[in-house]
């Protein structure tokens, strides 16, 4: 089965990813990971990557659907993928498109997690980082107030500046701006399945698979 999942920051599209990767027997596939796998293995496309991060650019398209090809043209990847973060806009897409067709593997479905924008701002601004084992917790989903779950060290959670409520906006304007036509080129080509992203994740999950028909 190969998919590729859809969804705004915060909707909790990487968990669900790794989830149903699990689940299904498929390779998660997020270009959050191979980026940085490929720099810590100084491979030649992650060196390349590198060095426009160490000089502040953005790593260019053509080296991102690179890593994207070598990770989707290896073993591991015969019985399916999941691809988490990619492709987010229409430069992205055609450079998929192009990899898909060399690699005979232009049939997937999409998996888009609808969420609304003030649940995800709500959600994001109650996340903290503990300042002791620098997890990322939500302070409306602890057990004991003020204690992280994970050391148990209390009182030392600390807002995060990415997580300031103004800033959550204007980053789900960004990508609602550049992932929806995105959407719209694919609308008619592939089956698109859409889920609420902000229900617990074991309902997403069934959601999802439901939707799947798996
Ligand atoms: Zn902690």
């Amino acid at each position: 089965m190969q998919l590729i999942i859809f969804g705004a920051p915060g909707v909790g599209k990487g968990t669900q990813a790794k989830i149903i990767s699990e689940k299904l027997n498929i390779r998660h596939i997020s270009t959050g990971d191979i980026l940085r796998d490929s720099i810590q293995k100084d491979t030649v496309t992650g060196h390349k990557a590198k060095e426009y991060m160490d000089k502040g650019f953005l790593v260019p398209d053509e080296i991102i659907g690179e890593l994207v090809k070598e990770a989707l043209d290896c073993e591991d990847c015969h019985k399916g993928f999941i691809l988490d973060g990619y492709p987010r806009t229409i430069d992205q897409v055609k450079i998929l498109d192009n990899i898909l067709a060399q690699l005979g593997r232009e049939d997937f479905t999409l998996i888009k997690l609808d969420a609304d924008v003030d649940q995800l701002v709500d959600r994001l601004t109650s996340r903290r980082e503990c300042l002791n084992c620098k997890s990322i917790v939500n302070l409306k989903l602890l057990d004991k107030p003020d204690t992280c779950p994970v050391c148990g060290k209390t009182n030392v959670f600390a807002k995060r500046k990415d997580d300031d409520a103004e800033i959550i906006r204007n980053r789900l304007k960004i990508y609602n701006e550049t992932t929806r036509p995105v959407l719209d080129y694919y609308m008619g080509k592939k089956t698109i399945v859409r889920v609420v992203g902000t229900n617990p994740i074991e309902k997403v999950t069934e959601d999802i698979l439901a939707a799947l028909k798996v």
